[in-house]
């Protein structure tokens, strides 16, 4: 046989399918693989269903069904103060993968280089290789996760088409603060290329604190893609309902790849999503003050245990170095020594990294009932302090 495309075959199966599987092999408690275990509201339920009775099911408008572009386009308004156009502006994709897909495919030639900041989400390297790129590693570091300014700016050069980033970051659970916003997008600017900004966290933030989206500062609305997550803001991460907002020449470049990607996502889902933009408000703002006492918990518990627990202001993530318990294997040797031993499956923080040398970290998803992660610390006691 013809060998098939050699970078996605250089690449293994993704580390969020290979724990899940690992965690039911072993019927741990998976705090690998990130998804909450308690769906989003009901009402939004309810849509699908009356959606789904009353149809159509048929295509839907390929940039989306105009009652969600136009819920994504006020929920900007809302949130950010955005001034978004529905009509020309706004598009919804099947998930925010499909979201990033479709914007790389339309920027990136082969040539051009992507700046990405490590650790990150498992799909942006493959992804961007696939379509050409030469990938740029902009590397924070624990347990603060700051910009390394004079890095980034080394990263960009000529050939610099685009940056890729993601706020609130997945898996370091950073919020990107105003500063560090402004000094991307200079160098954005000065070297005239695009921002892909990851938000499907944009909901999830702890501690009073704020989300900016870069596409709001001053000249980057033109240069910026904006990505929501439905499976995000609502916990239903099985939907697979993302949308981006775009200037209107920037959209339509997306929309030429997304046409031929899946060019369209289900009506019924899409108006489910609508009604939950504009009326479950409270249901997912309100989700950022649950989960804070879920992060409160685990980072106090963990520590007490004996890991090294890094502060962590957003998503569903926190990190922890597990050298101080002992260990001093890698951290898949760990992830794997406590699926099987002691019934808890978290994820190896290497498997986001491009070069897998920092692997002392592991992540633990904590957007779980709070049973659920109290039987996880009590595996963890038990284990580490018999
Ligand atoms: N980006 C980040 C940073 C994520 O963590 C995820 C996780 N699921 C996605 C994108 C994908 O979102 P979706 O399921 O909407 O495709
Ligand atoms: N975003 C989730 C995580 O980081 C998983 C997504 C997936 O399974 N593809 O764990």
């Amino acid at each position: 046989m013809k060998p098939a495309n050699s970078v996605l075959a250089s690449f293994g199966t993704t580390v969020f399918e290979v724990m899940t599987r690992l965690a039911i092999e072993h019927q741990t408690i998976n705090l690998g693989q990130g998804f909450p275990d308690e769906d989003g509201p009901d009402n939004i339920k309810d849509m699908l269903d009356r959606a789904t009775r009353e149809g159509p099911n048929q295509y839907p408008p390929m940039l989306g069904i105009p009652e969600l572009r136009q819920a994504v386009a006020a929920h900007g308004k809302r949130f950010y103060g955005m001034e978004v156009d529905w009509q020309t502006q706004v598009m919804v994709t099947s998930g925010a993968t499909e979201a990033l897909a479709a914007s790389i495919l339309a920027l990136i030639e082969p040539g051009d280089e992507a700046v990405v900041f490590e650790p990150l989400y498992d799909c942006y390297v493959p992804m961007l290789r696939r379509a050409g790129a030469e990938v740029k590693f902009v590397r924070l570091q624990p347990p603060n996760w700051t910009l390394p300014r004079d890095e980034l700016a080394a990263a960009f050069s000529e050939r610099t088409k685009l940056v890729l980033m993601n706020t609130p970051m997945n898996p370091t659970g950073k919020v990107f603060d105003r500063d560090e916003l402004d000094f991307i997008a200079g160098l954005v600017q000065q070297h005239d290329t695009y921002a892909i900004c990851d938000e499907v966290y944009e909901h999830l933030i702890f501690d009073g604190v704020q989300h900016t989206p870069l596409i709001t500062l001053p000249g980057m609305a033109e240069r910026t893609i904006k990505i929501g997550s439905a499976g995000k803001t609502f916990s239903m991460t099985s939907w697979k309902v993302g949308y981006l907002t775009a200037a209107p020449e920037l959209q339509s470049r997306i929309a030429k790849a997304h046409q031929f990607l899946v060019f369209t996502t289900p009506s019924n889902l899409q108006r489910a999503v609508a009604h939950g933009l504009d009326h479950e408000q409270d249901w997912y703002t309100n989700l950022s003050v649950e989960l804070q006492a879920k992060r409160d918990m685990l980072q106090f518990a963990l520590t007490e245990i004996g890991f090294d627990v890094m502060p962590t202001g957003a998503t569903y993530f926190m990190n922890a170095d597990y050298r101080p318990l002992g260990f001093d294997g890698t951290d898949v040797d760990f992830c794997r020594h406590v699926t099987v031993e002691a019934g808890v499956t978290v994820l190896p923080v290497s498997a986001l990294y491009a070069t897998p040398d920092v692997d002392h970290l592991v992540r633990f998803c904590f957007c779980k009932k709070d049973a659920v992660l109290q039987a996880v610390v009590e595996r963890l006691q038990n284990f580490f302090q018999a």
